[in-house]
Parts: structure tokens; C-alpha cells; sequence
């Protein structure tokens, strides 16, 4: 294998889990590898980085002791404008309809933080330490033998031990008991709160933020957004009343609309819906906590280092199909040419680039098919 890059030398999380889910996968997009991203403008994780983005901006004021509405919101508005700045310069053929959806996109992102600044402070009792912490583990593995082989300005070498990058949104320490806390906010058309325990993102975060603030850190709490805004109630025009048609609301959005159109909350069938929202809840947000020990965390990175150091060391690479990774896989086209014996390298070239330094990935980066070129 030719030497890499010795920037490129360091273990990611989203890397440890890709190459366990698909190592040819791995092999195009990991930066121990190829390093190559689809030269597709990315609208799958386009949001949830700007949503993450206005949360941290949010914490943020809290420290410092600013406007937390106001800093979340304007932070949120200024990083879609240089983004999709950015996006246009590098794809200048871009269509309208590619255009408007980050348009869309933005208007959702923004009704979703103005949902949240309202609703947060009803339910935060903490005090923030850390937002959006890059951490760097050196020396997280150490290699075998002769170790991996990197390039840098003084030429080829190897190296025996590698460090690890990633990044956690946020360390708090609550008021009510004084427990320290990892917040890991996450973005999604539906909550699902099944298998948290296994999310590794935020174990390892936990783990490195309990070493740098010489604290012990009980565990994760999920802090859900869901990607939609309250749905406002339509007027029927026959009636000039309320459709009673079921929506997906809160309360609030409701009491508003009603306050708003001068209807009369003390209604029978307005009330009846109000008693029910206020009953259910709001449901566009959600928090769960996951509490990992000391112990556990051992063995999550004990697993981490296993799978890093199989990374480095030159592993065979071969497909792993499965229905539901391949349909998100953005390497679908060259991973078909290489099985149908076509030239997949030309695609590879064709269709895909060097991924650039520094590109932010949240989440478990799924990328809608449909959404790259
Ligand atoms: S299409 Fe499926 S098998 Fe091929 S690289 Fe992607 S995930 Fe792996």
C-alpha cells in the first residue's frame, strides 16, 4: 500500500464504523484510505451540521452569559450563508431545485432552533463546562511490526502509534445534584432511542472529557430534536372554525394559532384538543440518558483500539452487502463496476474527489442515494 499523507494519520469514529460495517466502502471514503467523497453537493447531513452548529452557539451564550436566542439563531443564519456560498462556488452548475432545497432546509432548520430556545429553558438544569470539544487522544493505538507507513515533507516513514480525533458537543454539570453529564444532540425525521448504549461517538467522548476535566462523568443524556416544526391549524372555510383533523403540534403552537385567528380557547372542541396536547406532551423534542461506568467504557475502547489497529495494518479489502447499507451507500456506483467488471476506477475519478481537510461529519453519515450526483 502507497504511504499516506501523515495528516491523514489518526482514527475517527465514523471511520471505525464504516470499516466494520463495509471495508470496501471503507477503502474509498476512510482518510487511511482512498479519502474520496462524492463530488455531489451534501444535502443528506446538510442541516443536522447547521442545527449542531446553533445548539453550540446556544451553550455557548450561556457561558459566556449573551443572548442565547439570538446567538443560536444569527450563528445558524451566518453558517447557511457562507455555506451555501461555498456550495455554489464549488458547484456552479448547481439547479434551481438543488438550490431551493437548502432553502427549504434553512427555513426547517430555523423554525426547529426557535422551537428549542423556547422550550429549553423550561427544562435545562444545568450548568455548562464544554461545548462542541475537538478531542485529540494521542497515542491512542500502537502498532505491531513496522508499523503504517505515511509521507510527510522529509518523505516516507512508519509510524507505531496514532492518535485519535473526533469531537462531542457538550459537558454539563447539573444543578440539582452536581453530576457531570455528556449532551449528544441528535437530529431525525423519527426518535429512536432502541440500542444508545452502543453509540460509540459519545462513550468515547465521555471517557476523554472524564480524563481532561478529572471528573467523573455518569453518562450520556440524548438530547433528540425532531426535524419538523409545529404543524399550525388550518381554517375550514365553510365553517370558519378550526379543522378537526388530527395535526402534529404542541400545545403552545396551538394556543397561539388560536390567540392569533381570535378564536375562543374555552370551546368545547378547542379545549378538548388543548387538554390533549398539553396531556401528550411536546413531542418534538426528547432527552435520554445512558449511563455508562468506568468499567464499560474500558471495553468500548478496548473494542475501538481492536478495530483501529486492524485499520492500520493494511487489512484485505471486500465488499459487504446488505440491503439497506448498500441502498444509503454513496459508493454504490464504482462498487457495482467492480462487480459487473467495468471500469470502476473511471468513476471513481469521474464522480468522486479528495475529500477536503476538515469536513465536518455528524451523525452516522447516511447519504440518500438520491441526493448525490
Ligand atoms: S454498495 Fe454495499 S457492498 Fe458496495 S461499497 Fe457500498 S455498502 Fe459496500
Amino acid at each position: 500500500m502507497n504511504p499516506i499523507p501523515i495528516e491523514q494519520a489518526e482514527i475517527h469514529i465514523t471511520d471505525i464504523s464504516r470499516f466494520k460495517k463495509c471495508r470496501l466502502r471503507w477503502h474509498f471514503s476512510s482518510n487511511l484510505r482512498l479519502n474520496m467523497e462524492p463530488d455531489a453537493p451534501p444535502r443528506a447531513l446538510w442541516l443536522g451540521i447547521g442545527v449542531h452548529e446553533g445548539l453550540a452557539a446556544y451553550y455557548d451564550a450561556y457561558k459566556v452569559g449573551g443572548d442565547m436566542t439570538d446567538m443560536c439563531l444569527s450563528t445558524f443564519e451566518e453558517w447557511v450563508k457562507a455555506s451555501v456560498e461555498e456550495i455554489r462556488l464549488e458547484y456552479p452548475s448547481l439547479d434551481s431545485e438543488r438550490l431551493d432545497a437548502f432553502t427549504e432546509d434553512e427555513d426547517l432548520g430555523l423554525g426547529m432552533l426557535e422551537h428549542y430556545c423556547a422550550w429549553a429553558p423550561t427544562v435545562d438544569d444545568f450548568e455548562v463546562i464544554d461545548t462542541e470539544q475537538s478531542i485529540s487522544i494521542p497515542n491512542f493505538i500502537h502498532l505491531e511490526g513496522k508499523g503504517m507507513k505515511v509521507i510527510d515533507e522529509y518523505g516516507v516513514r512508519f509510524l507505531t502509534t496514532i492518535g485519535y480525533k473526533g469531537r462531542g458537543d457538550m459537558l454539563v454539570r447539573a444543578k440539582h445534584d452536581g453530576q457531570y453529564w455528556i449532551y449528544e444532540h441528535k437530529t431525525a425525521r423519527v426518535i429512536e432511542t432502541e440500542r444508545l448504549i452502543l453509540e460509540e461517538q459519545p462513550g468515547v467522548y465521555q471517557w476523554a472529557m472524564a480524563k481532561k476535566h478529572d471528573v467523573p462523568v455518569v453518562g450520556t443524556r440524548f438530547n433528540f430534536l425532531r426535524k419538523k416544526v409545529p404543524t399550525v391549524p388550518s381554517i375550514v372555510k365553510s365553517g370558519g372554525r378550526f379543522s378537526a383533523i388530527a395535526i402534529d403540534t404542541t400545545y403552545e403552537a396551538y394556543m397561539a394559532a388560536l390567540v392569533d385567528a381570535e378564536f375562543d380557547p374555552m370551546d368545547p372542541t378547542y379545549l378538548e384538543v388543548l387538554e390533549g396536547l398539553k396531556a401528550k406532551g411536546n413531542t418534538f423534542f426528547y432527552r435520554e440518558d445512558v449511563v455508562r461506568s468506568q468499567k464499560e467504557l474500558e471495553v468500548l475502547i478496548g473494542f475501538l483500539k481492536s478495530a483501529g489497529r486492524e485499520m492500520c495494518m493494511n487489512p484485505v479489502i471486500y465488499p459487504a452487502p446488505d440491503f439497506m447499507a448498500c441502498k444509503m451507500c454513496p459508493f454504490q456506483g464504482p462498487c457495482i463496476a467492480m462487480h459487473d467488471g467495468s471500469d470502476w476506477k473511471y468513476i471513481l475519478q469521474d464522480r468522486y474527489r479528495i475529500r477536503k481537510p476538515d469536513a465536518e461529519v455528524v451523525g452516522p453519515e447516511l447519504q440518500d442515494t438520491a441526493s448525490v450526483l
